[in-house]
C-alpha cells in the first residue's frame, strides 16, 4: 500500500491540540503503516515540502511568518485540515482582536509591563498581524475539528476516514471547547 505523505503544522496555539494528537496512543501505531511523516513540529525538517497529501493545523493565524507558511501550505497539500478551535474560530488566540490595536498592546504588555529586567520592544520576531485570525479567512480549509483540544478519539475518527477515502460525518461528534 502507498504511504499518504502526511505533515502537521502549529500556528499561534498552545500545542495542546499537538499533544491530542500524540494521545491517540497506540493507534498511532496503526497510523505509522499508513503515513510517511513529511513535516512536524515533531521532527527537524526546515522547510514546508510540495506534494503533501494531508496537512493538520494547529492555531490560529497570528504573525506575517505563520501567514507566509499557511499559504506555502495550501499551495502544496490536497486536503488541508483545521484541528482545534484555535484554527477553526480564532478562539484565546484571538482574544485581542477585541483590543484597539491589540497587536501593539500584547507586546507592549509582554515585553515591556511584565519585564523587570532590560524590557524593550523586539525587533527580531515575526510581525504580529493587525487581527489573529482562523485558517478559513486565509486560506480553503478541507475539514474542520474543533474542539479545545479536539479528544484524541475525534482526531483518530476523522484521520481514520480520510485515510480511507471518505469523508468524516460530524454530526454529534464534534463540539467546541
Ligand atoms: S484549540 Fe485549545 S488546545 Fe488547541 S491550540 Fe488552541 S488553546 Fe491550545
Amino acid at each position: 500500500m502507498n504511504k499518504v505523505n502526511f505533515a502537521t503544522v502549529w500556528l499561534s496555539g498552545c500545542s495542546g491540540c499537538h499533544m491530542s494528537f500524540l494521545d491517540q496512543d497506540e493507534r498511532l501505531i496503526d497510523l505509522a503503516e499508513k503515513i510517511n511523516l513529511v513535516y512536524s513540529p515533531l521532527m527537524d525538517v526546515k522547510d514546508f515540502p510540495e506534494n503533501v497529501d494531508v496537512t493538520i493545523v494547529e492555531g490560529a493565524v497570528g504573525n506575517e511568518e505563520q501567514l507566509h507558511l499557511l499559504k506555502t501550505v495550501r499551495e502544496h497539500t490536497k486536503i488541508l485540515i483545521a484541528i482545534g478551535d484555535c484554527a477553526v474560530t480564532g478562539n484565546v488566540t484571538a482574544l485581542r482582536n477585541t483590543l484597539d490595536n491589540g497587536s501593539e498592546e500584547i507586546i507592549r504588555r509582554a515585553y515591556i509591563e511584565l519585564t523587570d529586567v532590560n524590557p524593550l520592544t523586539p525587533n527580531d520576531v515575526p510581525k504580529l498581524l493587525k487581527r489573529a485570525c482562523p485558517l478559513n479567512e486565509v486560506v480553503k480549509v478541507d475539514y474542520f475539528i474543533p474542539g479545545c483540544p479536539p479528544s484524541a478519539d475525534l482526531i483518530n475518527y476523522v484521520l481514520t476516514e480520510i485515510l480511507a477515502g471518505r469523508a468524516p460525518n460530524m454530526e454529534g461528534k464534534a463540539k467546541y471547547g
